[in-house]
Protein backbone atom coordinates (compact mmCIF):
# COMPACT_ATOMS: atom_id res chain seq x y z
CA UNK A 1 0.00 0.00 0.00
CA UNK A 2 1.41 3.41 -0.21
CA UNK A 3 2.50 5.71 2.29
CA UNK A 4 1.85 8.60 0.70
CA UNK A 5 -0.48 11.49 2.67
CA UNK A 6 -1.28 10.37 6.14
CA UNK A 7 1.76 7.71 6.51
CA UNK A 8 4.07 10.38 6.32
CA UNK A 9 2.47 12.00 9.45
CA UNK A 10 3.80 12.38 12.94
CA UNK A 11 0.82 10.71 13.83
CA UNK A 12 1.36 7.84 11.86
CA UNK A 13 4.48 6.99 13.52
CA UNK A 14 5.56 6.03 16.91
CA UNK A 15 4.54 4.00 19.12
CA UNK A 16 3.08 3.96 22.50
CA UNK A 17 1.80 1.83 24.29
CA UNK A 18 -2.35 1.62 24.87
CA UNK A 19 -4.98 -0.55 26.46
CA UNK A 20 -8.19 -0.64 23.87
CA UNK A 21 -10.10 -2.69 26.48
CA UNK A 22 -9.82 -2.10 29.94
CA UNK A 23 -8.06 -3.32 32.64
CA UNK A 24 -10.79 -5.99 34.17
CA UNK A 25 -11.39 -9.49 34.81
CA UNK A 26 -7.97 -10.26 33.12
CA UNK A 27 -9.87 -9.48 29.55
CA UNK A 28 -7.29 -6.63 28.71
CA UNK A 29 -5.47 -6.82 25.63
CA UNK A 30 -2.31 -4.48 25.21
CA UNK A 31 -1.41 -3.25 21.89
CA UNK A 32 0.50 -0.47 20.80
CA UNK A 33 -0.68 2.59 19.16
CA UNK A 34 0.99 5.32 16.76
CA UNK A 35 -0.11 7.80 19.41
CA UNK A 36 -0.58 8.51 22.64
CA UNK A 37 -4.65 7.96 23.39
CA UNK A 38 -4.57 7.97 27.15
CA UNK A 39 -8.52 7.10 26.89
CA UNK A 40 -8.29 4.07 25.58
CA UNK A 41 -6.27 2.89 28.15
CA UNK A 42 -9.77 3.30 30.35
CA UNK A 43 -8.16 6.02 32.53
CA UNK A 44 -11.02 8.87 32.06
CA UNK A 45 -10.14 10.67 35.23
CA UNK A 46 -6.58 12.08 35.10
CA UNK A 47 -4.48 11.27 31.82
CA UNK A 48 -3.47 14.61 30.34
CA UNK A 49 -4.34 15.22 26.40
CA UNK A 50 -1.10 14.01 24.72
CA UNK A 51 0.85 16.85 22.61
CA UNK A 52 0.99 14.35 19.86
CA UNK A 53 -2.65 13.89 19.41
CA UNK A 54 -2.56 17.62 18.19
CA UNK A 55 -0.86 16.08 15.13
CA UNK A 56 -4.56 15.20 13.77
CA UNK A 57 -4.94 18.68 13.40
CA UNK A 58 -2.50 18.91 10.86
CA UNK A 59 -3.90 16.09 8.44
CA UNK A 60 -5.58 16.81 5.06
CA UNK A 61 -9.38 15.73 5.05
CA UNK A 62 -9.86 14.34 1.71
CA UNK A 63 -11.22 16.91 -0.82
CA UNK A 64 -14.66 18.03 -1.55
CA UNK A 65 -16.04 16.35 -4.88
CA UNK A 66 -14.85 12.87 -3.54
CA UNK A 67 -16.64 12.95 -0.45
CA UNK A 68 -19.52 14.82 -1.82
CA UNK A 69 -19.14 11.40 -4.70
CA UNK A 70 -19.38 9.34 -1.94
CA UNK A 71 -22.14 10.48 -0.26
CA UNK A 72 -24.24 10.05 -3.41
CA UNK A 73 -23.00 6.57 -3.83
CA UNK A 74 -24.08 5.30 -0.09
CA UNK A 75 -27.25 7.43 -0.15
CA UNK A 76 -28.83 6.25 -3.38
CA UNK A 77 -29.20 2.87 -2.94
CA UNK A 78 -30.97 3.19 -0.03
CA UNK A 79 -33.21 5.82 -1.35
CA UNK A 80 -33.53 3.05 -4.58
CA UNK A 81 -34.61 0.56 -2.03
CA UNK A 82 -37.04 2.88 -0.26
CA UNK A 83 -38.60 3.30 -3.80
CA UNK A 84 -39.06 -0.06 -4.33
CA UNK A 85 -40.76 -0.88 -1.26
CA UNK A 86 -43.44 1.96 -1.50
CA UNK A 87 -43.43 0.86 -5.44
CA UNK A 88 -44.09 -2.73 -4.32
CA UNK A 89 -46.32 -2.22 -1.28
CA UNK A 90 -49.44 -4.59 -1.15
CA UNK A 91 -47.24 -6.63 -4.36
CA UNK A 92 -44.55 -8.35 -2.77
CA UNK A 93 -44.38 -6.29 0.49
CA UNK A 94 -47.01 -5.11 3.18
CA UNK A 95 -46.87 -4.92 7.03
CA UNK A 96 -45.55 -8.16 7.63
CA UNK A 97 -42.49 -7.86 5.05
CA UNK A 98 -41.89 -3.87 6.36
CA UNK A 99 -42.32 -5.57 10.55
CA UNK A 100 -39.67 -8.68 10.03
CA UNK A 101 -37.37 -6.38 7.71
CA UNK A 102 -37.20 -3.91 10.51
CA UNK A 103 -36.90 -6.51 13.39
CA UNK A 104 -34.59 -8.42 11.98
CA UNK A 105 -32.65 -5.02 11.35
CA UNK A 106 -32.85 -3.55 14.66
CA UNK A 107 -31.83 -7.09 16.27
CA UNK A 108 -29.13 -7.69 13.98
CA UNK A 109 -27.89 -4.11 13.87
CA UNK A 110 -27.46 -4.47 17.92
CA UNK A 111 -25.76 -7.30 17.66
CA UNK A 112 -22.90 -5.67 15.99
CA UNK A 113 -22.95 -2.49 17.61
CA UNK A 114 -23.96 -3.65 21.46
CA UNK A 115 -22.55 -7.17 20.90
CA UNK A 116 -19.50 -7.05 18.31
CA UNK A 117 -18.33 -3.99 18.96
CA UNK A 118 -18.97 -2.30 22.63
CA UNK A 119 -18.55 -5.43 24.56
CA UNK A 120 -16.20 -8.13 22.86
CA UNK A 121 -14.14 -5.30 21.28
CA UNK A 122 -13.83 -2.72 23.54
CA UNK A 123 -15.53 -4.69 26.78
CA UNK A 124 -17.13 -0.72 27.62
CA UNK A 125 -19.22 -3.14 30.06
CA UNK A 126 -19.97 -5.91 31.93
CA UNK A 127 -22.55 -8.45 31.06
CA UNK A 128 -23.69 -12.45 31.85
CA UNK A 129 -22.68 -15.73 29.86
CA UNK A 130 -26.00 -15.63 28.61
CA UNK A 131 -25.77 -12.04 27.06
CA UNK A 132 -22.76 -12.68 25.50
CA UNK A 133 -23.98 -15.87 23.70
CA UNK A 134 -27.13 -14.18 22.88
CA UNK A 135 -24.92 -10.91 21.27
CA UNK A 136 -22.45 -13.04 19.98
CA UNK A 137 -25.38 -14.99 18.15
CA UNK A 138 -27.37 -11.60 17.35
CA UNK A 139 -24.18 -10.19 15.79
CA UNK A 140 -23.24 -12.89 13.93
CA UNK A 141 -26.42 -13.05 11.92
CA UNK A 142 -25.77 -9.61 10.22
CA UNK A 143 -23.02 -11.47 8.31
CA UNK A 144 -19.87 -10.26 8.78
CA UNK A 145 -17.61 -12.71 9.93
CA UNK A 146 -16.93 -14.76 12.64
CA UNK A 147 -17.13 -12.95 15.99
CA UNK A 148 -13.00 -13.18 16.97
CA UNK A 149 -12.43 -12.60 13.51
CA UNK A 150 -14.53 -9.14 13.40
CA UNK A 151 -12.97 -8.03 16.77
CA UNK A 152 -9.35 -8.85 15.85
CA UNK A 153 -9.90 -6.41 12.50
CA UNK A 154 -11.43 -3.75 14.79
CA UNK A 155 -9.43 -4.01 17.33
CA UNK A 156 -6.23 -3.32 14.29
CA UNK A 157 -8.10 -0.54 13.47
CA UNK A 158 -8.12 1.42 16.10
CA UNK A 159 -4.56 0.45 16.91
CA UNK A 160 -3.73 1.86 13.26
CA UNK A 161 -6.57 4.27 12.19
CA UNK A 162 -5.46 5.90 9.12
CA UNK A 163 -2.13 4.47 9.17
CA UNK A 164 0.11 2.61 7.10
CA UNK A 165 -1.42 -1.00 9.08
CA UNK A 166 -5.18 -0.38 9.23
CA UNK A 167 -7.18 -2.89 7.97
CA UNK A 168 -9.97 -0.63 6.06
CA UNK A 169 -8.67 3.10 6.00
CA UNK A 170 -10.38 4.75 2.98
CA UNK A 171 -7.14 6.89 2.63
CA UNK A 172 -3.76 6.19 2.16
CA UNK A 173 -4.54 4.69 -1.87
CA UNK A 174 -3.61 8.18 -3.49
CA UNK A 175 -5.20 11.21 -5.16
CA UNK A 176 -7.16 10.81 -7.56
CA UNK A 177 -10.61 9.61 -8.31
CA UNK A 178 -9.40 6.23 -9.31
CA UNK A 179 -7.41 5.82 -6.02
CA UNK A 180 -9.64 7.35 -3.94
CA UNK A 181 -12.82 4.96 -4.75
CA UNK A 182 -10.17 2.42 -4.18
CA UNK A 183 -9.58 3.43 -1.09
CA UNK A 184 -13.45 3.95 -0.26
CA UNK A 185 -14.27 0.72 -1.72
CA UNK A 186 -11.68 -1.25 0.63
CA UNK A 187 -12.95 0.32 3.40
CA UNK A 188 -16.55 -0.36 2.82
CA UNK A 189 -16.49 -4.26 2.15
CA UNK A 190 -12.89 -5.10 0.52
CA UNK A 191 -11.69 -5.58 4.11
CA UNK A 192 -13.83 -8.33 4.14
CA UNK A 193 -12.22 -10.60 1.27
CA UNK A 194 -8.50 -10.28 3.18
CA UNK A 195 -7.51 -13.06 5.03
CA UNK A 196 -7.11 -13.35 8.56
CA UNK A 197 -3.09 -13.90 9.60
CA UNK A 198 -1.68 -14.94 12.22
CA UNK A 199 -0.55 -11.31 13.28
CA UNK A 200 -3.94 -10.49 13.01
CA UNK A 201 -5.18 -12.92 15.55
CA UNK A 202 -2.70 -11.66 18.21
CA UNK A 203 -5.05 -9.00 18.94
CA UNK A 204 -8.05 -10.68 20.54
CA UNK A 205 -6.08 -13.29 23.34
CA UNK A 206 -8.78 -12.64 25.69
CA UNK A 207 -11.26 -14.15 22.92
CA UNK A 208 -9.20 -16.68 21.86
CA UNK A 209 -8.48 -18.32 25.19
CA UNK A 210 -11.93 -17.93 26.07
CA UNK A 211 -13.86 -21.83 25.37
CA UNK A 212 -17.37 -20.22 25.05
CA UNK A 213 -16.52 -17.50 22.84
CA UNK A 214 -14.28 -19.43 20.83
CA UNK A 215 -17.40 -21.83 20.07
CA UNK A 216 -19.91 -19.19 19.53
CA UNK A 217 -17.60 -18.15 16.89
CA UNK A 218 -16.87 -21.33 15.09
CA UNK A 219 -20.90 -22.11 15.37
CA UNK A 220 -20.53 -19.04 12.75
CA UNK A 221 -22.42 -20.28 9.60
CA UNK A 222 -25.09 -21.77 11.96
CA UNK A 223 -26.13 -18.64 13.22
CA UNK A 224 -26.01 -17.14 9.53
CA UNK A 225 -29.02 -20.13 8.75
CA UNK A 226 -30.48 -18.96 11.74
CA UNK A 227 -30.69 -15.60 10.86
CA UNK A 228 -32.38 -16.46 7.52
CA UNK A 229 -34.64 -19.04 8.74
CA UNK A 230 -35.97 -16.75 11.49
CA UNK A 231 -37.97 -14.45 9.62
CA UNK A 232 -38.89 -17.37 6.46
CA UNK A 233 -40.53 -18.94 9.40
CA UNK A 234 -42.54 -15.91 11.20
CA UNK A 235 -43.25 -14.88 7.34
CA UNK A 236 -44.69 -18.07 6.63
CA UNK A 237 -46.44 -18.59 9.84
CA UNK A 238 -47.91 -15.01 9.80
CA UNK A 239 -49.50 -15.33 6.59
CA UNK A 240 -50.01 -19.33 6.66
CA UNK A 241 -48.34 -19.34 2.96
CA UNK A 242 -45.27 -20.63 1.55
CA UNK A 243 -45.22 -17.03 -0.52
CA UNK A 244 -45.11 -15.66 2.80
CA UNK A 245 -42.16 -17.72 4.12
CA UNK A 246 -40.22 -16.86 0.75
CA UNK A 247 -41.35 -12.83 1.22
CA UNK A 248 -39.81 -13.57 4.82
CA UNK A 249 -36.54 -15.04 3.43
CA UNK A 250 -36.49 -12.44 1.02
CA UNK A 251 -36.94 -9.27 3.01
CA UNK A 252 -36.19 -10.24 6.66
CA UNK A 253 -33.33 -12.05 5.50
CA UNK A 254 -31.30 -10.75 2.27
CA UNK A 255 -32.76 -7.31 2.20
CA UNK A 256 -32.06 -6.70 5.85
CA UNK A 257 -28.49 -8.65 5.27
CA UNK A 258 -28.23 -6.01 2.93
CA UNK A 259 -29.05 -2.63 4.78
CA UNK A 260 -26.90 -3.67 7.90
CA UNK A 261 -24.50 -4.50 5.84
CA UNK A 262 -24.09 -1.21 4.50
CA UNK A 263 -25.16 0.92 7.39
CA UNK A 264 -22.36 -0.63 9.86
CA UNK A 265 -19.69 -1.10 7.10
CA UNK A 266 -20.52 2.65 6.45
CA UNK A 267 -19.19 3.67 9.85
CA UNK A 268 -15.39 2.55 8.66
CA UNK A 269 -15.81 4.33 5.30
CA UNK A 270 -18.23 7.44 5.91
CA UNK A 271 -17.32 8.00 9.47
CA UNK A 272 -13.49 8.83 8.23
CA UNK A 273 -14.89 10.62 5.46
CA UNK A 274 -17.60 13.02 5.76
CA UNK A 275 -18.27 14.84 9.22
CA UNK A 276 -17.42 16.98 11.89
CA UNK A 277 -14.39 16.45 14.14
CA UNK A 278 -15.46 17.87 17.48
CA UNK A 279 -12.69 15.59 19.43
CA UNK A 280 -8.96 15.55 19.09
CA UNK A 281 -7.83 12.26 17.85
CA UNK A 282 -4.70 10.87 15.62
CA UNK A 283 -7.02 9.82 12.70
CA UNK A 284 -9.49 11.39 10.82
CA UNK A 285 -12.27 10.05 12.35
CA UNK A 286 -15.31 11.94 11.94
CA UNK A 287 -19.05 12.41 13.28
CA UNK A 288 -21.69 11.82 11.18
CA UNK A 289 -25.47 12.12 12.07
CA UNK A 290 -27.15 10.07 9.20
CA UNK A 291 -24.99 6.86 10.65
CA UNK A 292 -25.62 8.30 14.08
CA UNK A 293 -29.33 7.74 13.27
CA UNK A 294 -29.18 4.06 10.95
CA UNK A 295 -26.37 3.15 12.75
CA UNK A 296 -27.57 3.11 16.35
CA UNK A 297 -25.33 5.92 17.78
CA UNK A 298 -22.29 4.26 15.68
CA UNK A 299 -22.01 7.47 13.54
CA UNK A 300 -20.56 9.54 16.27
CA UNK A 301 -17.21 7.67 15.56
CA UNK A 302 -15.24 10.60 15.90
CA UNK A 303 -16.13 10.61 19.69
CA UNK A 304 -15.76 6.93 19.79
CA UNK A 305 -11.96 7.05 18.50
CA UNK A 306 -11.32 9.92 21.19
CA UNK A 307 -12.91 7.57 23.62
CA UNK A 308 -12.59 3.91 22.99
CA UNK A 309 -13.68 2.15 25.71
CA UNK A 310 -16.89 4.35 26.30
CA UNK A 311 -20.31 2.25 26.35
CA UNK A 312 -22.12 5.81 24.96
CA UNK A 313 -20.88 7.31 21.30
CA UNK A 314 -23.15 10.33 21.37
CA UNK A 315 -22.17 12.44 24.17
CA UNK A 316 -23.95 15.26 23.62
CA UNK A 317 -27.87 15.36 24.50
CA UNK A 318 -28.99 15.36 20.62
CA UNK A 319 -26.36 12.93 19.45
CA UNK A 320 -28.79 9.55 19.36
CA UNK A 321 -27.11 6.64 20.59
CA UNK A 322 -29.75 3.66 20.70
CA UNK A 323 -27.30 1.15 21.38
CA UNK A 324 -26.42 3.42 24.72
CA UNK A 325 -29.86 3.70 25.59
CA UNK A 326 -30.51 0.26 25.28
CA UNK A 327 -27.06 -0.58 26.92
CA UNK A 328 -28.19 1.86 29.84
CA UNK A 329 -31.67 -0.12 30.26
CA UNK A 330 -29.64 -3.52 30.69
CA UNK A 331 -27.94 -2.16 33.61
CA UNK A 332 -31.18 -0.66 34.92
CA UNK A 333 -32.78 -4.17 35.04
CA UNK A 334 -29.09 -6.04 35.60
CA UNK A 335 -28.36 -7.33 33.10
CA UNK A 336 -24.90 -5.28 32.24
CA UNK A 337 -22.61 -3.33 34.77
CA UNK A 338 -19.82 -1.90 34.76
CA UNK A 339 -20.61 0.65 32.58
CA UNK A 340 -17.65 2.85 30.91
CA UNK A 341 -18.51 6.66 30.00
CA UNK A 342 -16.05 9.25 30.36
CA UNK A 343 -16.04 11.75 32.89
CA UNK A 344 -17.48 15.79 31.86
CA UNK A 345 -13.83 17.17 32.56
CA UNK A 346 -12.38 14.50 29.88
CA UNK A 347 -14.87 15.31 27.27
CA UNK A 348 -13.77 18.89 27.85
CA UNK A 349 -10.07 18.17 27.80
CA UNK A 350 -10.36 16.42 24.40
CA UNK A 351 -12.48 18.72 22.68
CA UNK A 352 -11.56 21.11 19.46
CA UNK A 353 -13.78 23.72 19.69
CA UNK A 354 -14.27 24.75 23.22
CA UNK A 355 -16.18 27.93 23.55
CA UNK A 356 -13.64 30.02 26.17
ZN1 LIG B 1 -12.77 4.24 12.81
ZN1 LIG C 1 -14.25 0.75 18.07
Amino acid sequence: MSKDGLASLPGCTGGETVSLTPNHSGSAQEVMCPVAVPEAAGDFTSAPVSASMQHADDQEPMSTLPRIITLIVVVTPLVGLLAAMILTWNNGFDWVQLGLLTGMYIATGLGVTIGYHRFFTHRSFDTSRVMQGILAILGSMSVEGPVIRWTAFHRRHHQHSDCDEDPHTPHLHGSGFLNMTRGFFRAHVGWMFEPTSKKMMSYVPDLRKDKFIRTMSMLFPLWVLLGLLIPAVLGGVLTLSWSGAMLGFLWGGLVRILLVHHVTWSINSVCHIWGTRPFRSHDLSRNNAIFGVLGFGEGWHNNHHAFPTSARHGLRWWELDTSYIIIWLMSRVGLAWNVRVPGSDRIAAKRQYEKK
